[in-house]
């Protein structure tokens, strides 16, 4: 496993992670879970990405006690969560970047996992009705409480990091350390044009999701419809229309196509395209399947064989480099 420096930290996470979205506390039992999380652990997989909305909380729950019962050192891996959906979202304070939110979400969090601290902490969404001095004082506030070590963004502008910044650094307090993107073959404005700066001058981490594109980019819908899959979990056709769009398909196969030329298994294509990006510090995983997760974990090995040429094959395939 290759270890990455998470942004401007001296924070070592491996160049490959593994998430929960989906799977643990929902599309797969705890049994699978664990055998998931030990074969990741097993690798040297160091960082385990958890939110408060996933499962509605059931997530970090499975994951605490896997944890639990495993005798990994607590300085051995990276845990985090995530703030601003909630889980009981009825009332106006149960979600967002307020104080009181913040600090009642890490809170649910370290008890659902049943630990002392979280190494870190995202703000899942901008929340537009908070002040980003209020956040970015809250943040800091946990950091020196020892609940969390680093905190970070997800899914903000560039402008709205770049505010965090210039808050933090006004004031004397801890500014944002990573933020967490969507970055797969289909999408990457936000990694590949509006951090630019934040990578210049912040020197800001990534942990990247959906690397796959929820499973396209594995290439198992190319020629088929597996409904043993989330896209036909039951609720979910928001994804299932989003991720199975004809252009996408279309993208996908000729992907498939290459990769068949190459002999590369196009999971792996897909992943180690992302590897390849040096402003990614690392690529999150996920996997409903023992053995998906057994091939994705080769992905470092791909990353040598995306020559010049074979970058150039398939930015032509793709057509949506952004432009700068
Ligand atoms: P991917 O895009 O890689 O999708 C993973 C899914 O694709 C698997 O669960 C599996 O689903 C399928 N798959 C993966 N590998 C293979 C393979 N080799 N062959 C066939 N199918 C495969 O990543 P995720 O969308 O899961 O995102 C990774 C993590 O990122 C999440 O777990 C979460 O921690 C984080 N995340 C963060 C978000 C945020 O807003 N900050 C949003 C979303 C995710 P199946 O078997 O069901 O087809």
């Amino acid at each position: 496993m290759e270890y990455r420096k998470l942004g401007n930290s001296g924070l070592q996470v491996s160049a490959l992670s593994f998430g929960t979205w989906l799977t643990f506390g929902k599309q797969i039992d705890d049994k699978t879970a664990d055998s998931l999380l030990s074969v990741a652990y097993e690798n040297g997989v160091n960082f385990f990405d958890g939110a408060e909305t996933y499962a509605r909380g059931k997530a970090e729950e499975v994951l605490g006690k896997i944890l639990k019962s495993k005798d990994w050192s607590r300085s051995s891996y990276i845990v985090s969560s995530k703030v601003f959906f909630g889980w009981e979202k009825d009332l106006p304070n149960q979600r967002g970047l307020s104080r009181k939110h913040i600090f009642e979400a890490c809170d649910a969090a370290l008890k659902r996992f049943g630990l002392d601290y979280l190494d870190l902490f995202f703000c899942h969404r901008p929340d537009k009705n908070t002040p980003i001095e209020e956040t970015v004082q809250a943040m800091n506030t946990l950091i020196q409480q020892g609940k969390i070590l680093y905190w970070g963004t997800s899914e903000w502008s560039g402008i709205e990091i770049a505010l965090a910044h210039y808050y933090a650094a006004k004031n004397g307090l801890i500014g944002p350390l990573m933020e967490q993107p969507q970055y797969n073959m289909f999408e990457r404005e936000k990694m590949e044009k509006d951090y630019q700066l934040l990578f210049r001058d912040f020197k800001m981490g990534t942990t990247i999701w959906s690397p796959l594109a929820s499973g396209l980019l594995s290439g198992k819908y190319n020629n088929a419809s597996p409904q043993d899959t989330r896209l036909f979990i039951e609720g979910m056709d928001w994804l299932k229309n989003r991720t199975l769009a004809k252009d996408r398909i279309e993208k996908a196969k000729r992907l498939g196509q290459l990769a068949d030329r190459l002999e590369i298994p196009m999971p792996l294509l897909g992943l180690a395209w992302c590897l390849k990006n040096p402003n990614v510090s690392t690529v999150i995983l996920g996997a409903s399947k023992v053995d998906q997760l057994k091939q994705n974990l080769q992905a470092l090995d791909v990353v040598p064989r995306l020559t010049d040429k074979v970058m150039n094959s398939i930015e032509n395939i793709l057509r949506n480099k952004p432009v700068l």
